[in-house]
């Protein structure tokens, strides 16, 4: 730790906003200036590390820079600072992409970049497809970063492994998952986590132990997991796992 950290608490890499140190909102917290997340900030220090060779603050950058890119997810928009600086193209709105359905992939065309946040991990299995359709929307050589929250275990764990014919339904407040196995049995899932109100469940925990597995069969190499971005950034005690990059085999 620097004098100029300690004096500045961090300078935010999305909007340049320097924020004072501020032991209430515990580690990580998010920027004064923009409102961007920790995890926002370290997907723009990824992103920046792959293009540039080290992770730039997005205000020094170009406003020009001609390559394409696709943001899926609220962390991966990073507040509006990705438009400024590449032509990048958010996947909501008025071009929706929804990864769960092959057809909205065709839509878009091969980018140079794709950054998705928590997306993979509400993608009802198999997984694998989730990955196909990321892997498609990128060019040969297209640079993916992936922020999907992960654990430091060997292997990725699926909450409905058997997942076949599935229904939600509600009592109340309370979602329930009831799944028809491809051998005809009947599963409940009482517990599943239903993040902001929607109707798609938290399906599975990502492992960093098997997470670049599952991009390399996906056809995914130069796989780096990234360490959280430099103090300067104000992500150091981020919680929910590494940032990964890839890039799609040329
Ligand atoms: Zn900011």
């Amino acid at each position: 730790m620097n004098d100029a950290a300690m004096t500045f608490g961090f300078r935010c890499n999305l909007c340049g906003a320097a924020n004072l140190p501020d032991v209430q909102d515990g580690p990580a917290p998010a920027c004064g200036g923009c409102g961007g997340t920790a995890l926002s900030r370290d997907i723009a220090a990824a992103l920046t590390e792959r293009l540039f060779g080290v992770p730039h603050p997005l205000p020094a950058l170009p406003l020009d820079d001609p390559r394409s890119g696709i943001t899926i997810g609220a962390a991966a928009r990073c507040v509006g600072a990705m438009e400024q600086r590449f032509a990048c193209q958010h996947a909501g709105g008025d071009t929706p992409l929804d990864l769960a359905r092959p057809e909205d992939a065709s839509l878009w065309l091969a980018a140079d970049f794709v950054v998705c946040a928590a997306q993979l991990v509400r993608l009802p299995p198999p997984v694998s497809h989730g990955f196909a359709r990321l892997h498609a929307l990128l060019r040969p050589g297209g640079l993916l970063v992936l922020a999907e929250p992960s654990a430091p275990i060997a292997t990725t764990i699926e909450h409905v492994p058997a997942y076949h014919d599935a229904r939600i339904l509600a009592f109340g407040a309370q979602r329930v998952l009831v799944n028809r196995s491809a051998s005809g049995a009947i599963q409940t899932f009482a517990a599943l986590d239903f993040p902001d109100e929607t109707d798609r469940p938290v399906f599975r925990r990502f492992a960093t132990g098997d997470l670049p597995a599952l991009l390399a069969e996906a056809g995914f190499r130069d796989i780096v997991l990234h360490d959280p971005a430099p103090f300067a950034f104000g992500t150091t005690g981020r919680e929910g796992g590494p940032v990964v990059t890839a890039r799609r085999a040329a």
